[in-house]
């Protein structure tokens, strides 16, 4: 161990928190955009995977012109296309809409024969710490079935999500191994993000994946990092600036996400 090493262990020692708890400033959802303006159709990258990075190693959101899913996990960031494909994305690749933190489990609770998305809150509630604070759930397992979907890239003028997902390339994946990453956010947070549990799926050999629909898992263990603050960074943007987000219509959060 080298010297720096070993100053660090006894400054953490000291904090008298162990290594378990990580430091406060840690435990945030960091957000960029809302979902509200994504429904209407702000697709302009605003944050970069470095900057994202900076703020987290696990989340999901969407890339530069809608395309694609975003999947973190373990600080690679991934694309997920619109044909059901995996790709590590570079450091200066942009997204309009993204949510991430650094995950550290406070709970973990083996899964067997879970369905999801019917099955998946009784599955869960051993281990969930109520409803009304953000929580980071990452679900590694062996899946009979997944379905998932992708978007594809858009074009400008941008069509308001609720239509581009009318068209949204489904892939159906059987007997893999693979991780889901997502969270289970309030419901106050609606217009902010989707209330409830939102997933993206990447198989173990990060070579397909995508935003999850549903999905059978035969065996698996959960983590759940519980994440009590939220940082979001708006867009500054005059299109932002003068996008009416007070209305916003659950059918519509309904529509583009289950
Ligand atoms: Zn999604």
């Amino acid at each position: 161990m080298t010297r720096t090493c070993a100053v660090l262990l006894a400054v953490l020692s000291l904090g008298g928190c162990g290594w378990a708890d990580p430091p406060a400033d840690r435990e945030i959802v960091y957000q960029v955009s809302t979902l509200g303006a994504l429904l209407k159709g702000l697709y302009d990258g605003m944050a970069t995977v470095k900057e994202l990075r900076a703020h987290g190693d696990f989340g999901i959101g969407t890339f530069d012109a809608l395309d694609g899913e975003m999947l973190a996990d373990r600080g690679v960031f991934y694309q997920i296309r619109a044909d059901g494909t995996c790709h590590v994305m570079p450091r200066d690749a942009r997204s309009p809409f993204a949510a991430v933190t650094f995950f550290y489990a406070d709970r973990t609770l083996p899964l067997r024969d879970l369905v999801a998305p019917t099955g998946l809150d009784a599955a869960l509630q051993p281990a969930l710490s109520g409803v009304n604070l953000p929580q980071a759930i990452r679900i590694d397992g062996e899946f009979a079935y997944v379905k998932a979907r992708s978007v594809p890239r858009q074009t400008r003028p941008y069509p308001l999500l609720t239509d581009v997902v009318k068209t949204q390339p489904v892939f159906e994946y059987r007997d893999l191994r693979g991780t889901l990453v997502g969270f289970r956010l309030p419901p106050f947070l609606e217009g902010l993000n989707v209330p409830g549990y939102h997933f993206h799926f990447v198989d173990a050999a990060r070579k397909v994946g995508g935003h999850l629909l549903e999905c059978q898992l035969r065996t698996g263990t959960a983590e759940i990092d519980v994440t009590p603050s939220i940082q979001v960074a708006l867009p500054t943007s005059p299109e932002f600036r003068g996008l009416d987000l007070a209305v916003h219509s659950e059918a519509d959060v309904q529509r583009v996400e289950k």
